[in-house]
């Protein structure tokens, strides 16, 4: 074996990728940077509450939204989970088809990766927080932490931007998009409100504040002002009023404690204040000992 190759392999074992999807997402020169075995691993679609339904895989929600003119869809995980989410809403009932709207909790290929392909299957109009949009168009190369020298992701130009405290409205549907900046510029939370047969629910979609190992809080060379930004996050998190929570991750919001596969309809499971203002603290005191810290 040649030198180089021999280098090439040990950086390649080495290295915090995953080899599976860096051999297959190399040839069209996007590689997403880490991959984890939940974040593909199938999961049983639900209903969670009214007209909202878990959708996405083990880890990475993703989220539908049925309404009288046609779906929403928050969140797609990593790009080659696309199959799974069009049978998982199929499995549901619905038509694929009958997405209008893509919605996203943040600009990362975790959660976005798979975007440009259902845009193209479905027609439906992309919209983005107005400072992820530029991270969006351009497959990652602009984000702060995982941008510069690949895209992470098939870019997507949006149809709208949206600013802290629009309204998306699809048929019966208001959804209010609140910026939560820090993880990245145009992290979102998204707030609104679901009824079944019996009552009205509020509920939040919360980006979580996670604080990547990468992430200098004193300031990042093309996001100076991220410190700034996490702790007005923390602030509105902090102030959110909601009776049901869910989030980017399966595991932020525990969402394998609080349902198994084939449990029956039952929102209540995830009325969690408790666990919502555990969490951000928890967040928070990270935030506090990494800015102490650096
Ligand atoms: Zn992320």
């Amino acid at each position: 074996m040649k030198k180089s190759k021999r280098l090439l392999l040990i950086i390649l074992l080495v290295s915090d990728l995953s080899l599976a999807s860096f051999f297959s997402s190399a040839q069209n020169g996007i590689h997403e940077p880490i991959s984890q075995p939940e974040w593909t691993r199938e999961y049983k679609p639900f209903r969670i509450v009214g007209n909202l339904y878990y959708v996405g895989t083990y880890d990475l929600a993703c989220y539908l939204i049925t309404t009288s003119n046609g779906n929403i869809l928050i969140n797609t995980g990593l790009a080659a989970s696309v199959p799974m989410i069009k049978s998982n809403i199929e499995a549901l009932g619905f038509n694929f088809s009958d997405i209008k709207i893509l919605l996203a909790t943040h600009a990362h290929f975790d959660h976005v990766a798979g975007m440009a392909q259902i845009k193209k299957m479905t027609g439906a109009k992309m919209m983005i927080n107005e400072n992820d949009a530029a991270v969006l168009a351009d497959g990652g190369m602009s984000d702060y932490v995982f941008g510069g020298k690949e895209k992470t992701f098939e870019p997507v130009v949006a149809n709208r931007t949206l600013h802290d405290h629009d309204t998306v409205t699809l048929g019966e549907m208001q959804i209010v998009v609140l910026n939560h900046p820090g993880h990245t510029k145009g992290a979102n939370s998204f707030l609104f409100d679901v009824k079944d047969e019996h009552r009205s629910y509020r509920v939040l979609i919360a980006n979580m504040p996670t604080i990547l190992s990468a992430t200098k809080l004193s300031g990042m060379p093309t996001y100076p002002d991220v410190g700034k930004n996490y702790a007005k996050t923390f602030e509105s998190l902090k102030k959110l009023k909601f009776d049901i929570w869910l989030s980017s991750h399966a595991s932020q919001f525990a969402l394998h404690e609080k349902h198994k596969p084939g449990d029956p309809y039952k929102p209540e499971a995830f009325v969690d204040q408790k666990g919502y203002d555990a969490a951000i603290d928890n967040l928070q005191k990270d935030y506090e000992k990494r800015l102490n810290g650096q």
